[in-house]
């Protein structure tokens, strides 16, 4: 599947090691290759798929939080944890097995140590945003830097701001700002959960104590808003921002968020890992806006394996989607989201030349 529309029998991807140089059916393509030849069997091949959403530093971290006590409780084990020392092991591990499962890109947020994750990632060969996550209650400067102007053989550095509650609004803009002028998308964590409901809300709860305690609590508002529309009273929504999870969130959220064209990254495993519930699927998709999916780290979820995933999401969506669609929120509609459908997403002339191939069990699920 060359855009995971149209299922061509007898598919042949021609490439350079690097770039798509031509795709089409065998039997006419072999009649001018003289290259190697790779027969990948009986399988469906698509695009390779995308992570958009992951925290790679927290890799060393499976099994080492509390699962479906919510979130105060996940960010209390996960606090319990030590977190600062990059493990580097683990993070090699994580990446193979992504490579391993299909994923060609991911999405990384780092709070700490961007530009050394940045350059792991470049090694093992996956296509990347490093994203240097910005929080805290500071106001920045005007030549505060975001993230590093470092170039990558594979992916690039942006800026991302972790929360509305745990970030000052002025630092967030900044952030976002200095995406835009980089070219880079903006990414947020969005509407997660019930706790940031109350806090945006109304300033109140156990986290929101907890925040405060550690002088950790953004003045974000406290005016009876939806995380959405705090979000979007503060311009942070347009077409270059991901929003991830959007757990929480009302017809009247999901129109603000489909009117100003922002993309949503859906974690649904993480969701239910955390024990918040999870976002309307089926609303989101259906209001035409551009979503994907990610596994957040490994801190909140079994596996970063895209594939169950989306098996996930399949097997519990009510309103069931088309296999398209389906694999359009790991391939193409990721691949928008992040600007980087020039190389990615489909299987084109010129893009890289990095592909998938669909378990057989789920064979049946999507097609
Ligand atoms: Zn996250």
């Amino acid at each position: 599947m060359t855009d995971c529309e149209d299922l061509i029998k007898d598919f042949a991807l021609i490439h350079d090691g690097d770039r798509i140089l031509k795709t089409g059916v065998w039997s006419d393509l072999k009649k001018d290759f003289s290259g190697k030849v790779t027969d990948m069997g009986d399988v469906t091949i698509v695009p390779g798929l995308i992570n958009s959403h992951i925290h790679l530093e927290l890799s060393h971290l499976k099994d080492k939080t509390v699962e479906g006590q919510g979130f105060t409780s996940w960010v209390k084990s996960l606090l319990s944890n030590p977190l600062y020392e990059l493990e580097e092991k683990a993070i090699c591990c994580a990446l193979q097995f992504m490579l391993e499962n299909g994923t060609v890109f991911c999405a990384d947020i780092s709070t700490r140590n961007c530009a050394q994750i940045a350059s792991i990632m470049d090694n093992s060969g996956i296509g990347f945003y490093a994203f240097c996550e910005a929080i805290g209650l500071h106001t920045p400067s005007a030549k505060s830097k975001f993230f590093p102007n470092k170039k990558f053989r594979n992916g690039h550095t942006a800026g991302a701001g972790h929360s509305l509650y745990s970030t000052s609004p002025e630092l967030l803009q900044a952030v976002k700002n200095a995406d835009n002028d980089a070219g880079m998308p903006f990414s947020i964590h969005l509407a997660e959960n019930v706790e940031e409901d109350e806090i945006i809300a109304h300033g109140t709860g156990e986290f929101a104590a907890m925040l405060k305690r550690a002088g950790m609590l953004a003045d974000c508002g406290n005016k009876g808003l939806t995380p959405v529309e705090y979000a979007d009273s503060i311009t942070l929504l347009d077409e270059t921002t991901l929003a991830i999870h959007c757990v929480k969130i009302s017809e009247k959220d999901i129109q603000i968020l489909a009117d100003r064209k922002v993309n949503v990254c859906l974690c649904p495993r993480s969701n239910k890992y955390i024990g918040e519930g999870r976002a309307p699927w089926e609303k989101i998709i259906s209001s035409g806006i551009n979503t994907c999916l990610g596994t957040d780290s490994i801190a909140s979820n079994y596996d970063l394996n895209m594939w169950n995933e989306l098996e996930y999401l399949l097997k519990n969506i009510e309103k069931p989607i088309s296999g398209h669609k389906a694999l359009s929120l790991v391939t193409s509609n990721s691949a928008k989201a992040l600007k980087i459908d020039e190389l990615y997403g489909s299987l084109e002339e010129g893009k890289k030349a990095v592909f998938a191939t669909v378990p057989a069990h789920l064979e049946d699920l999507l097609f």
